[in-house]
């Protein structure tokens, strides 16, 4: 049986269809390219540029490649700029999830797993943050996914359908065989803009706060490996193929680090001092959040590349490799 993977010429897409190839699974990438890569998707792995909100498209892909399982990740993700532009994120985001959602039912596809995201939980009252915990988003972000989080949650009670829901914290680093990396131009990603000011793309970068309530007053994130988040989808399906209820499960490693001490490790990793700028708080970026990911271990995951320097190291890797070609 095939599974279909919105959003897979994109970061986190890209590097869950190198999971699934590893291990022998047959995906199918759906992706309209305004932020993915073609490039990002294997040969041998067939590629369909378009919409998810094109329910026919899908329906079609669905009966023909009998397609049993969609993992969601079509996504728009930059916080400030679903603060900008809230009803581009509501359509691109819940809309569009209605819109796939609906087909998935009508084409029979008993499993979906959805990328949600730790925004869901604002500033949470207690961290590490469990699913437990209410979630109060504070973006258009957050809420464009917490929305979607809830129609999965009604479709599946109605409908023979059941889910995982990932909320992934703040996902960083490369595919450690090299084959993949984050190529979005325009990347607004921590630790992707400090790797590019050291390579020198950029003269300076800047730190949004210096004034929250956090040990050095910024920000304060719990990044996760691309290639472990990766492998967090396979244990989704595993569990939903072997008759497991649906879940919303977070993904994180439990450890936070500061914007300061993320940039003050890219410094020490690149071996390069570059100019940081401290800039005022950027719109809906909460203080501190952090995971508890027992949940997902009790699924079989288990983090192996949860180290910061190893992340950046690989992240770095892949960073001179784009130099190298652009
Ligand atoms: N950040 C920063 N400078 C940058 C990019 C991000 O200070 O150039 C901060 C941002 O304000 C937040 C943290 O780094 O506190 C993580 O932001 P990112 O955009 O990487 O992920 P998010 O948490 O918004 O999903």
């Amino acid at each position: 049986m095939t599974i279909l993977i919105t959003g897979g010429a994109g970061f986190i897409g890209g590097h869950t269809v190198l999971a699934l190839i590893d291990r022998g699974e047959i995906p199918i990438v759906l992706d309209d390219l305004s932020t993915g890569n073609r490039a990002a998707v294997p040969s041998g792995v067939p590629f369909f540029a378009g919409d998810i909100g094109d329910t026919e498209l899908v329906l079609r892909l669905i009966q023909n490649h009998r397609i049993d399982a969609i993992v969601h990740f079509a996504a728009k993700i930059v916080v400030p700029e679903s603060v900008a532009d809230p009803l581009n994120y509501y359509l691109n985001n819940t809309v569009k999830t209605h819109t796939l959602l609906q087909a998935a039912v009508r084409g029979n596809v008993k499993h979906f797993v959805f990328s949600s995201t730790a925004a869901v939980y604002g500033n949470p009252s207690s961290t590490p943050v469990s699913e437990t915990a209410d979630p109060a988003p504070l973006s258009p972000y957050g809420r464009s996914k917490l929305m979607s989080e809830y129609m999965l949650v009604d479709a599946s009670a109605a409908y023979d359908l059941r889910y995982v829901t990932l909320r992934y914290f703040n996902v960083a680093g490369a595919d450690p065989a090299r084959r993949l990396g984050q190529s979005t131009p325009g990347a607004t990603h921590l630790i992707k803009v400090a790797l590019e000011t050291a390579l020198r793309r950029r003269s300076y970068m800047n730190i949004y706060g210096s004034d929250y309530p956090t040990p050095d007053g910024t920000c304060v994130r719990d990044y996760v490996h691309v290639s472990d988040l990766a492998r967090s989808h396979l244990a989704a399906l595993d569990h939903l193929r072997d008759g497991g209820e649906s879940r919303t499960l977070n993904c994180g490693y439990g450890r936070g680090y500061s914007v300061r001490q993320v940039v003050d490790a890219v410094r020490r990793v690149a071996g390069v001092d570059f100019e940081i700028r401290q800039a005022p708080r950027r719109a809906g970026d909460p203080a501190s959040i952090v995971a508890n990911s027992d949940e997902l271990m009790k699924l079989g995951w288990e983090p192996e590349l949860n180290d910061l320097p190893t992340m950046i190291e690989h992240a770095l890797e892949w960073e001179k490799k784009l130099t190298a070609v652009t």
